[in-house]
């Protein structure tokens, strides 16, 4: 079945095709590591992490490089203003390279709190000084660049179709010559390819080029670097939908202008993350990252929020909305429990070829042709451009089905769970501590000589300790109040 996704070069949901079969070359821009990501930068990683497993969930090889920026991100995302790395580096008091290490370790940790696959190549900007410098070159060469007092800058007016993914039109031109401008530059959408230090001015970080001693432009790492590791042309760029207006039109550019070919074949892009109806800025919501919400949440509880939306669309995010995904992530991680409880670990198929017809047979083969069924349309649902919300909804559907065994149901938890990435492999069966078992085998007997009131201070007691007994037509069962991987 087909992969569809959401172009932002057509505008188009689109049949994904790669240029080699079975193999997904992905380019993914990464953190600036100046401070901690918060969770609007999260939901981007998120999204991306489901794309990459939905690829990989459809047999594709995946090939995804992320970059860490740790040089040349000016605080105006343009050409003016201060290096976010130095600037931080100032206020702490620290080196630019103790800043960019602290803050790019932080990242690692918070994205693999939120299971978000490692990428198959980290690519830091300031190990890739060489290969800007060359792609600078290589675009001097071709008559793509001029020089003023501060760096050297592309010329957009060079290319024909300039802005074409950001569909800028004569309005979006002069609503960027707005913003604040460089003297000298020749057109408002022209941008900076390499920046000149100041004379007079010691930055830390800073090198030589044949243009005099400065840095990168922001944009100019992920040419530089997708070229390097995925070629001149790639499959699948993604990113937050804040990339499509300058960065990854730049990027666009630079590619276009160095090697006659947009970078990648597809462009994907998320949509923001609202906290309580306000978009993250420095006022709102800049500072709620994964560490944060750790203290109240499990962080899988985000990742289990924001597959409730889709990439596309905004989210909010209420204190409402993430106590909701926690009740309802325990609920899915209980029933996973349930299920393995329930069933040997044995593969219920092989149970069916063994038995093959027969009484128990018949129902296997009501189960068998209802596994396919679900399974069919979890791949239906994220096939079609990262449908989570619906495949969420599947699997609600699918562990209430009372026509399905447990084995099956089980089964295909783990299965979908290579996409969703909620942890459901890692939930082992319920084992209670004996203090626990013991409180419980103690009220049972209580019960029998129907001492309720004591058995229910037991039961009061075993609920202290993180437990609550359910009391089944088997007898008690012993229910975790709260799952933890
Ligand atoms: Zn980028």
């Amino acid at each position: 079945m087909a992969v569809k996704l959401f172009n932002t070069l057509s505008r188009k949901k689109e049949t994904f095709k790669p240029l080699r079969p079975g193999r997904v070359g992905f380019y993914a821009c990464g953190p600036t590591v100046y401070w901690y990501a918060h969770l609007g930068n999260m939901r981007a990683y998120l999204f991306e992490d489901i794309l990459r497993r939905t690829l990989e969930y459809n047999g594709y090889k995946v090939r995804h490089v992320m970059n860490f920026t740790d040089v040349g991100h000016l605080t105006s995302d343009q050409d003016t203003g201060e290096d976010k790395i130095e600037k931080s580096a100032k206020q702490e008091g620290k080196t630019a390279k103790e800043i960019t290490n602290f803050y790019t370790a932080a990242f690692k940790k918070d994205a693999a709190l939120l299971n978000i696959k490692k990428p198959t190549i980290y690519a830091k900007a300031t190990d890739h000084i060489k290969e800007q410098i060359e792609l600078v070159k290589l675009l001097e060469k071709k008559g793509f660049t001029y020089k003023i007092y501060d760096g050297i800058y592309f010329d957009t007016s060079r290319l024909k179709d300039y802005g074409k993914l950001a569909r800028l039109d004569a309005e979006g031109l002069k609503a960027g010559a707005r913003v604040e401008q460089v003297h000298g530059k020749k057109h408002p959408t022209d941008f900076a390819l390499w920046k000149l230090t100041p004379a007079g001015v010691k930055r830390q970080q800073e090198w030589d080029s044949p243009w005099g001693r400065g840095f990168p432009g922001w944009h100019l790492e992920c040419s530089a670097m997708s070229q390097k590791y995925l070629g001149e042309q790639f499959d699948i760029h993604a990113g937050g939908v804040d990339h499509i207006n300058i960065h990854h039109t730049n990027e666009i550019a630079q590619s276009e202008g160095a090697y006659g070919k947009n970078p990648a074949r597809y462009w994907i892009h998320g949509e923001f993350l609202l906290i309580d109806g306000d978009k993250i800025s420095k006022s709102a919501g800049d500072d709620i990252t994964v560490e944060k919400i750790a203290n109240r949440f499990s962080p899988l509880v985000f990742r289990y929020l924001v597959l409730t939306a889709h990439y596309r669309s905004q989210m909010n995010l209420t204190w409402e909305s993430m106590e909701a995904s926690q009740t309802a992530l325990n609920n899915l991680y209980q029933k996973m429990r349930d299920f393995l409880d329930e069933t040997s670990g044995q593969q219920w198929w092989l149970k069916r070829l063994v038995k093959n017809l027969g009484l128990a047979g018949k129902q296997t083969q009501a189960t068998f042709k209802k596994y396919t069924k679900y399974e069919k349309q979890f791949l239906e649902a994220i096939n079609d451009d990262l449908d989570t919300p619906k495949a969420l909804g599947l699997v609600w559907l699918m562990v209430a089905d009372q026509e399905l065994a447990s084995d099956a149901k089980k089964q295909l938890l783990l299965k979908f769970d290579r996409v969703l990435g909620l942890g459901l492999d890692k939930i082992k069966s319920a084992n209670p501590p004996s203090l626990v078992k013991k409180l419980a085998s103690r009220r049972e007997e209580l019960r029998q000589q129907k001492q309720w009131l004591n058995a229910d201070a037991l039961r009061a007691q075993i609920e202290q300790e993180g437990w609550l007994v359910e009391d089944t037509p088997y007898g008690p069962k012993l229910v975790e109040k709260k799952i933890k991987l």
